[in-house]
């Protein structure tokens, strides 16, 4: 049989659903009342209900409940291990599972006050940008039972379900440090339904005493991901057997299976082509269960919670400081940039030529990046947006006196980074985005907005997390989608702004797999993107570093006075002189140790960095002397993901004791 709740004129009615019709019992029934009078009432009051039914109603005419509205109790399980294996692996932790998820299946309580209907809109967890789903499926107790044999749990079952396990990545990655289980993480809801199919109504599906069930998952009608039931390497009888250890169970717990693989988005994480982004306020979520039916229900956004200033570490020195902070503070240890500055490096825009802005942030630092802007007549073209939806509002503001009598009509994107990129989505659909062709396929095959967030809240251990928190910490990754390129170059491209010749060249690869820079010849203003560091340390995020050299060769040759790095302080050739010794100092240190046979761990050991030591940022040694390693062997070892990020953090933190 198949048992419905749904919402009626005089609350909650229950019925068992035959040819699309509800068969409705008299108002006043709950079905866990009718469980916990045992199997054979419920038979009973269900073969009444088709034979003389109070009331028939239209499946489609009514809003379904969950079967069980307030379940006494959820527990949730985790019976399938390559769930839990790619989830590691997409986290960057591998697929070996500790020993202890073979001893013991796993389960946590989850909450019954927030049990959702089957097409009810799924609100996402108050302060998630990483909203997540689960299938799962569930198995209803309908007797009660204490230290249960494997086969007296498998038969205290009533019946099915669909269980959805809505999730909050971020928060469960923050809570995960703690060690004691899920909390907030799992807190915004569990969907249950669209039926509670009985045990005996699923015999058909068993095979060698496995429930073999197909299932889909879809958002937004694109399959995420499918499986089967007869996957789960602890059974439902193993998992309730073991939930009974001394514990009384009840009619009506609810026992969810644990994820199907691939039926979830963490598992696909690291997997572009897959991947379509965490779960946005629209998107519909549909999961689909053989024998149990769909339920499909809307994300919707929430409100923002209620903020909780941190506690002091008594341990720590300095100012409190952690991902609950607020975004857009001033880093918590203040950091000068040394280099000279050719205009005032303060945050905002400034005229560095007749008609041309940069828009500088200090202090160069991760994410503290510039832009640009070139007004004509009537036009004008800007150069980047910036790493959050924030602080590119911030500087379409302040440009908004010269934008509004010449409106941003292109707008060049260096290159792929975030810092440069994120705030595409908030310049007007009618903006041309231009960008090298390497550029927008770095874009198009890019997780950085996930990985971002990721390093604001992992536990990247006890040197490197303190490290992640005081870099990124300051920044909010929320409701970034990219907007990629609309127009895309190979190695240059001249066009009019308003009546002023601009030249694009791609000069890469180096900093990234194809690094732009502007040229306006009649003002005499060169925008390097991230192909200049000023006071601040390159990172080789693509190389070769040769080529970075050439690079610098190339702009010195376009002879403009004044020169606006990607991060740091205007400057002028001068500046990308010193870029370009930079490299020529870092190959010659890694050459050598190279040929004395160091590995790169003692090679960035034992680096001079001589008067770029002053430089901020200057643990970015670690990943430059890892790629001129990896040109010297292409079998240099791949340190594992977020390992040369660790060493960084490391390295920093050996150069300051
Ligand atoms: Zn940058």
């Amino acid at each position: 049989m198949k048992w419905v709740t749904y919402r009626g004129a005089d609350g909650e009615r229950v019925g068992v659903l035959s040819g699309g019709q509800i068969h409705a019992l008299p108002a006043g029934r709950s079905l866990l009342e009718l469980i916990g009078a045992g199997p054979d009432v419920l038979h009973s009051a269900g073969e009444e209900a088709l034979q003389s039914p109070a009331a028939v109603v239209a499946l489609e005419s009514v809003a379904l409940a969950a079967p069980i509205p307030r379940p006494p109790s959820i527990r949730d399980s985790l019976c399938f291990l390559d769930h839990m294996r790619n989830c590691q692996e997409a986290t960057g932790g591998g697929r070996v599972l500790t020993e202890t998820w073979y001893r013991i299946p796993a389960f946590y309580f989850a909450c019954p006050a927030t049990v959702l209907g089957p097409y009810d809109d799924a609100p996402m967890a108050p302060g998630s940008v990483w909203q997540d789903f689960e299938l799962e499926v569930a198995a209803v107790i309908g007797t009660t039972g204490k230290d249960l044999s494997v086969e007296q749990a498998e038969a205290s079952i009533i019946g099915y379900t669909i269980f959805n396990d809505w999730s909050a990545r971020d928060l469960q990655m923050l809570e995960g440090q703690l060690r004691i289980g899920q909390a907030k993480g799992k807190d915004s809801g569990v969907t249950l339904g669209p039926y509670l199919v009985t045990a005996d109504e699923l015999e058909p599906f068993r095979r060698d005493g496995k429930l073999g069930l197909q299932v889909t998952a879809l958002v937004n009608d694109t399959v995420i991901g499918s499986g089967s039931t007869a996957a789960m390497d602890w059974t439902f009888g193993e998992v309730i057997s073991y939930m009974s250890r001394g514990v009384t169970l009840q009619p009506g717990d609810v026992i969810g299976s644990g994820t199907v693989p691939t039926c979830t988005l963490v598992e696909h994480l690291m997997n572009p082509d897959t991947f379509p982004g965490w779960l946005r306020d629209g998107d519909v979520v549909t999961l689909q269960v053989e024998g149990l039916g769909e339920t499909r229900q809307t994300v919707r956004a929430t409100a923002e919670p209620i903020p909780l200033p941190p506690r002091r570490d008594p341990a720590a020195a300095g100012p409190v400081s952690g991902p609950v902070s607020g975004p857009h503070t001033a880093p918590a240890s203040v950091r000068v940039n040394p280099a000279r500055a050719k205009v005032p490096y303060t945050r905002g825009l400034h005229e560095v030529a007749e008609k041309v802005w940069a828009w500088t942030l200090p202090d160069g630092g991760y994410g503290w990046s510039n832009a640009g802007l070139v007004a004509g007549d009537g036009a004008s073209l800007l150069v980047d947006t910036l790493f959050d939806l924030a602080l590119t509002r911030e500087m379409l503001t302040a440009m908004r006196p010269i934008t509004d009598r010449a409106p941003i009509t292109d707008a060049l994107i260096t290159h792929s980074n975030g810092d440069h990129t994120h705030g595409n989505q908030l310049l007007d659909d009618s903006v041309r985005i231009i960008a090298a062709q390497g550029t927008f396929d770095e874009i198009a095959h890019d997780a950085g907005v996930e990985r971002l967030a990721a390093i604001q809240t992992a536990d990247l251990g006890p040197v490197a997390t303190p490290y992640a928190r005081e870099r990124f910490g300051h920044f909010d990754f929320s409701g970034i989608t990219v907007r990629n390129a609309d127009q895309t170059f190979d190695r240059s491209m001249q066009f009019d702004v308003g009546g002023r010749e601009v030249h694009l060249l791609n000069l890469g690869p180096a900093h990234t797999a194809a690094d732009s820079v502007v040229h306006v010849p009649d003002a005499g203003v060169l925008f390097g993107g991230d192909l200049l560091f000023i006071g601040c340390t390159p990172i080789v995020w693509s190389g070769p570093t040769a080529n970075w050299i050439a690079a610098c060769d190339a702009m010195i040759a376009l002879d403009a006075p004044v020169v606006v790095p990607g991060h740091g302080p205007v400057t002028d050739p001068d500046g990308i002189r010193g870029v370009r010794d930079y490299f020529v100092h870092i190959i010659a240190q890694a050459d050598e140790a190279y040929g004395k046979g160091l590995s790169l761990a003692e090679a960035v050991d034992a680096v001079d960095l001589g008067e770029y030591a002053s430089w901020l940022d200057s643990e970015r040694i670690v990943v430059n002397m890892y790629r001129r390693y990896c040109e010297l062997d292409p079998d240099t070892p791949a340190p594992e993901l977020l390992g040369l990020f660790a060493m960084q953090a490391e390295w920093l933190a050996k150069r300051q004791s």
